[in-house]
């Protein structure tokens, strides 16, 4: 009996690469056609309720009560900031895919840029009462980079109100341990499966529990970067039909100071 053995490690190993490439390849183009019918509804959405609102306005104008006219303009204006809020995230995203999110940290009054947040948000008549905003009594300056810190909360409150209901508060919290600044968002909502928790931070990715709430699955992916160039961590504790919290972490430069804030 004669026998050739021969070593095919190498083989074998560049068999699994080219495996591994073609998956990623198949993802990225999964992803890409989901991205594309994801965006396109989100869009489709909001533009049929501003033609169906101009149809009312162009046609009933004469018979439309004051009342029923405001409701009409206030469709049209909702309609338009959800585009526009849809348009940003993904320039957002094409910024983020390059790697030209630039990570520009300032001295930043940190419980004022979180004022002027909720006040946004509260601008929006759906939410007031809904947001509870809890900081410490003295003054928080950190070196942050404010544009980003802005991406990460906004969406993170945006989420906690439309994955909850419209009678139930949304909290953010914001404190300061040695070095780090900590934001906390809570919300009493529909909660995260378990399972999901690990992807929810992949771009276009929604769980299973989101029901008719819109949305692109962008949010979360601008947050987690933001998040990476602050070298921050985000943790999600969450309860299915109980809950969400998303703790944030920013290591930076903080200073305190004697301050009366008031809370919200
Ligand atoms: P979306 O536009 O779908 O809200 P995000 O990237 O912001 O996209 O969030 C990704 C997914 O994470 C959501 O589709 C939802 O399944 C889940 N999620 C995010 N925040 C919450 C929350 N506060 N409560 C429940 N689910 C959430």
């Amino acid at each position: 009996m004669a026998g050739v053995a021969k070593d095919i490690t190498h083989r074998k190993q560049a068999e699994e690469e080219i495996l591994k490439a073609l998956q990623r390849e198949r993802e990225l183009s999964e992803s890409k056609t989901k991205f594309i019918v994801t965006t396109s509804h989100e869009i489709r959405t909001p533009l049929a309720t501003i033609q169906s609102s101009c149809d009312m306005l162009q046609y009933y104008i004469n018979n439309l009560t004051e009342e029923k006219k405001q409701a009409h303009f206030s469709k049209i204006e909702t309609s338009i900031k959800r585009i526009t809020e849809i348009v940003q995230n993904l320039l957002i995203l094409s910024e983020v895919k390059a790697n030209a999110l630039q990570f520009q940290p300032t001295n930043v009054d940190v419980i004022k840029l979180c004022q002027n947040i909720i006040n946004t948000l509260i601008n929006n008549s759906k939410n007031q009462n809904r947001l509870k905003f809890l900081a410490p009594t003295y003054s928080i300056e950190a070196l942050l980079d404010s544009q980003l810190v802005c991406h990460i909360i906004t969406n993170l409150l945006e989420n906690a109100l439309k994955y909850s209901s419209i009678d139930s508060q949304v909290k953010l919290d914001v404190n300061c341990y040695g070095q780090a600044i900590v934001f906390n968002v809570e919300d009493k909502g529909i909660g995260i499966p378990p399972e999901e928790i690990a992807r929810i931070f992949d771009s276009f990715y929604r769980a299973n529990n989101v029901s008719t709430v819109s949305g692109t699955g962008l949010g979360l992916s601008i947050v987690k970067q933001c998040v990476n160039l602050h070298k921050g961590e985000i943790v999600v504790n969450s309860v299915i039909g109980k809950g969400a919290t998303f703790s944030v972490k920013l290591p930076t430069v903080v200073q305190t100071k004697c301050s009366n804030h008031l809370k919200l």
